[in-house]
């Protein structure tokens, strides 16, 4: 399997509009940006793995040649917006030879988007129902879905389990835990994993996991040859930085800290620093298994 990481931010695109705090300023000097989280899976088919509002410009950046089949992970505007960008795909294809692309999402999802699209049903996408722990059907790579929990306001999600040649991934989306479906997630060569924050906030009101929260998960679910973290946002509070003020920034409950030192590591602002203090977390927390925060257009081959 090749897998691209289309975008790798969280709901709204890093750096964000009227932020200036020192993650946004420190990647608008980069020149870094992370669009919203969304994959690319070259399988037996062409897998578009959530469709946020960045897909059109995520197409060209990637060079992408098609699409067999699209996933939604949960009704969230950051993973279902762009549906209607897929217009122009039937639009610039030979009236005899366009089909409907199949678009898998749970029932609770779909009531969610219908009210919304409902007029993509009529010649772009084909509704196809997906049911945690049941394969999809008519599909040749074998993907199933698997129950994730993301608050009240996201009854729908769901993350995908997806197996070809010998190689199992897993992909949670947004999550603040698996709902009782932890024998699919157990041992996947690939495990992609959201991480919101690097520290758990005091409320964690949104329902989304921080790198804090996943590392027992990660610990327990075993990736064998790597994790990929996303959906990284500019949320957790950088020491010093006026904007810890805004409504975005949470409040620690208890921040990770080097076991040497007992101080807080240091909150990354830019992709190196992720990368490294990743890579420091996990070695200190003996997690073995090679970490690797993913940036948009990252590809792999599982
Ligand atoms: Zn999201
Ligand atoms: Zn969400």
């Amino acid at each position: 399997m090749r897998l691209t990481f289309l975008g790798t931010g969280a709901a709204w695109s890093l750096p964000e509009i009227g932020c200036s705090c020192l993650i946004c300023i420190g990647m608008r000097r980069k020149n870094e940006t992370r669009s919203r989280t969304a994959l690319y899976l070259e399988a037996k088919e062409r897998v578009l793995i959530d469709c946020g509002p960045d897909v059109a410009r995520q197409w060209w950046a990637n060079s992408l040649g098609g699409v067999d089949t699209v996933l939604i992970t949960h009704e969230h505007g950051d993973h279902y917006l762009g549906l209607d960008e897929l217009v122009a795909l039937r639009r610039s294809s030979e009236p005899e030879e366009w089909c409907p692309i199949s678009t898998f999402a749970t029932e609770a999802t779909w009531a969610v988007i219908e009210r919304q699209f409902a007029y993509l049903l009529e010649k772009t996408l084909e509704k196809r129902l997906a049911v945690p722990g049941r394969r999809l059907t008519g599909l040749r790579t074998r993907i199933r879905p698997f129950k994730t929990f993301h608050g009240s306001v996201a009854k729908g999600s769901v993350g995908y389990v997806f197996e070809d040649a010998g190689k199992r991934l897993v992909y949670t989306s947004d999550l603040l835990d698996v709902e009782g479906q932890e024998d699919l997630v157990r041992q996947p060569h690939v495990l992609v994993i959201q991480t919101h924050w690097i520290n758990e906030p005091q409320v964690n009101r949104p329902s989304l996991l921080s790198l804090q929260r996943a590392l027992p998960m990660i610990r327990s679910w075993e990736p064998q040859e790597g994790v990929y973290l996303v959906h990284i946002s500019d949320a957790d509070r950088v020491a010093g930085d006026p904007a810890n003020k805004s409504l975005k920034k949470v409040v620690p409950a208890d921040p990770l800290k080097d076991p040497q030192t007992g101080v807080p590591y240091p909150i990354p602002t830019c992709q190196d620093e992720w990368q490294k203090i990743a890579e420091r977390i996990f070695q200190d927390n003996r997690i073995k298994v090679p970490v690797q925060v993913a940036y948009d257009g990252l590809t792999v081959e599982i």
